[in-house]
């Protein structure tokens, strides 16, 4: 059968996730790895500020002080023996990244150059500490290109514009994935021994978004829909600096080399709402603070953005007044040539996208959806865990954005998704290869394809005269204002019924373009499915959730509730319904404390 493909290990995504896990998988498994995009296309590419790891190569720095404030920055609901294990992993990691040839930035005496950037700090002083390893604002383009080299070097075998649209279980254990060659239409079969997924984000789910057009959540919703449970949904992340009304991400480097952000009145706000980091305060507080800006009339002209300065003159003002040195003890001054060389990217897109020069003038911006929290949940080898008591389920594995470990928790800390991807990425490959070792193939069902083509055929013989972009539209809008940064249970079940109904609406669908070459409409209509089921999943999750914590801001329950909510979400997709069940969080060392930054 030409359809047909047998491998020991395949990988789905070719990410930093991916990339990383396939690098490790094939020095002793036969590896494949199916992307949808060509690999160097992946949303890693477009990481911007840096990896986040205790080298200490700028000042005094420990992987223990990264530990608590990862901590701190999840809102105490990271599991801390996970996130003590990537913070101490860290630094070994950069510097393989290093040797692979990875082009960092430098300090003048030839060591990796490091910038602070939000929630990380001395603990002692609870100052901003640098700790963010970059490439100029390019660092994530520089991870997968690096990585994608590797990989080619070690023989990974590469199914370029491959869409993975099942993954199959039998016996409890995985046994490979169903996916369609983009270029013909036709469904391939893919028997493993060990599937991983790796397959980024869905940010897709709301209007104002950084995220790539292909963060359409499609392994979470795939696994969901084969009884693996979701876990911790409700938790998206809505990043600070967004371009206003697009969404494009400005790096937080921007404040990490001195920017500050700017209300209708010329306040640097954050002042008030974080008085030691300031700017620097984690990310969901300074969204809210942005939020609460607007919402008492200070946004600029009274609309929904605020200012972003980078100007030389402002930062050197602020750095002043904040006491802020270089490493050599003078007082840090810069020059636009030196914003230049740092944030070469950024200055770049203002210029495009906003007509707008940041090192001459400041950039509009507003709170835009970037990073989920949640996703299939693993342990801190990949490993898939299926139920309250973490019981693994052989062969499936999950890392990068898709998955929750969860060393992010209610918060993620900027940095920490790079070093996520990899250090679960190559502990996720390294355990599915040796996992593959031992294990035979599951003996696969009589007709492997039959769920997906179930999916797709209906999809095609649709005969209804909704729109999917109008579905879409609607889906994003609704989450937007009711499933963002601050949430009511009122607005919140507004939008469920929304989703519900456009669910159904989604079924009613016009009938798409029948050819199968590059059928790109089909495929949208399938993800625009997947998208609205985790938005359904997001909702249900969060209405369940009477507290406020980290990303999760609800305005009817604003406090934090530790004695009813120290616990992670597990979310399960029950014939379209959606049934809910929790787990404790791994606590270690820090007993939970109020966040003051
Ligand atoms: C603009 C931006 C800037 C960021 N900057 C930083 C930063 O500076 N530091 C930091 O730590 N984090 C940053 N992040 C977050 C971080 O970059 C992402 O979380 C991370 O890159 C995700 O990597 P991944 O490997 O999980 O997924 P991705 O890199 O997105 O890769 C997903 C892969 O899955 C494939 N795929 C998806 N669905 C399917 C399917 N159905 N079938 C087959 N293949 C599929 C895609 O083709 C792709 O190859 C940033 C994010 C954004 C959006």
């Amino acid at each position: 059968m030409n359809n047909y493909h047998q491998f020991d290990v395949v990988v789905v995504g070719a990410g930093g996730a991916g990339l990383m896990a396939a690098l490790y998988a094939s020095k002793t498994a036969s590896t494949a790895v199916l992307s949808k995009l060509y690999p160097t296309r992946s949303h890693t590419g477009t990481a911007q500020g840096g990896v986040g790891a205790a080298l200490g190569n700028i000042e005094e720095d420990h992987p223990e002080w990264h530990t608590f404030d990862t901590v701190k920055g999840s809102d105490y609901l990271g599991d801390q023996d996970a996130i003590e294990f990537m913070c101490y992993e860290a630094v070994q990691a950069v510097y393989e990244l290093e040797h692979y040839g990875l082009p960092f930035s430098r300090t003048a005496d030839g060591r990796i150059a490091q910038r602070p950037f939000g929630g990380h700090t001395n603990n002692v002083t609870g100052k901003p500490v640098s700790r963010a390893c970059y490439a100029a604002d390019r660092t994530g383009h520089m991870i997968l290109q690096t990585l994608y080299q590797q990989c080619l070097k070690n023989n990974v075998n590469f199914f370029d514009e491959y869409q993975v649209v099942d993954v199959l279980i039998e016996n409890g254990a995985a046994a490979g994935v169903i996916a369609i060659e983009l270029a013909s239409g036709e469904m391939h079969v893919f028997h493993a021994k060990a599937v991983i997924f790796a397959t980024g984000g869905h940010g897709r789910i709301w209007e104002i978004t950084s995220n790539a057009y292909s963060f359409t959540g499609d392994g979470p919703a795939i696994v969901m829909r084969r009884g693996v449970p979701l876990e911790d949904m409700e938790f998206f992340q809505f990043h600070p600096t967004g371009i206003y009304r697009l969404g494009i991400l400005i790096t937080e480097g921007v404040r990490g080399e001195g920017g500050v952000l700017i209300n209708d009145k010329g306040e640097r706000f954050m002042e008030k709402y974080a008085p030691t980091v300031k700017d620097l305060a984690s990310r969901d507080v300074v969204s809210r603070a942005m939020y609460l800006e607007m919402r008492e009339g200070r946004g600029i002209g009274g609309k929904r953005y605020l200012y972003l300065d980078m100007r030389p003159e402002t930062v050197n003002k602020y750095a002043a007044l904040d006491g802020r040195k270089r490493p050599d003890g003078s007082p840090y001054v810069v020059t636009g040539e030196e914003l230049l060389a740092k944030l070469p990217d950024i200055v770049d897109f203002a210029r495009t996208y906003l007509g707008v020069d940041p090192v001459t003038q400041m950039m509009p911006v507003q709170p835009t959806a970037h990073y989920a929290m949640g996703g299939i949940p693993t342990n801190k080898y990949g490993e898939v865990v299926i139920d309250e008591k973490n019981t693994v389920m052989p062969g499936l594995y999950a890392a990068g954005e898709c998955a929750c470990v969860s060393v992010h928790g209610a918060n993620r800390l900027g940095t920490n998704s790079l070093l996520d991807l990899i250090v679960f990425g190559k502990h996720a490959g390294l355990r599915a290869a040796e996992y593959s070792q031992g294990a035979d193939f599951q003996k696969l069902p009589a007709d492997p394809t039959e769920f997906a083509r179930q999916q797709f055929e209906a999809i095609r013989n649709s005969d209804g005269d909704e729109k999917a972009y109008v579905i879409g539209n609607e889906m994003k809008s609704v989450m937007f204002d009711e499933v963002g940064v601050f949430r009511t249970e009122q607005g919140m079940n507004l939008a469920l019924e929304k989703v519900r109904e456009l669910r159904e609406r989604l079924k009613r669908v016009r009938r798409p373009d029948p050819g199968k070459i590059f059928n790109t409409e089909v495929i949208n209509i399938w993800e625009l499915g997947n998208l609205l089921e985790l938005a359904e999943v997001t909702t249900i999750s969060a209405l369940a959730r009477t507290e406020s914590r980290g990303g999760h801001a609800r305005e009817d329950y604003p406090k934090r509730d530790d004695a009813n909510w120290l616990k992670h979400t597990l979310a399960w997709w029950d014939h379209g319904q959606v049934r809910l069940g929790y787990k404790p969080v791994v606590i270690t060392k820090y007993q939970p404390k109020e966040r003051v930054y």
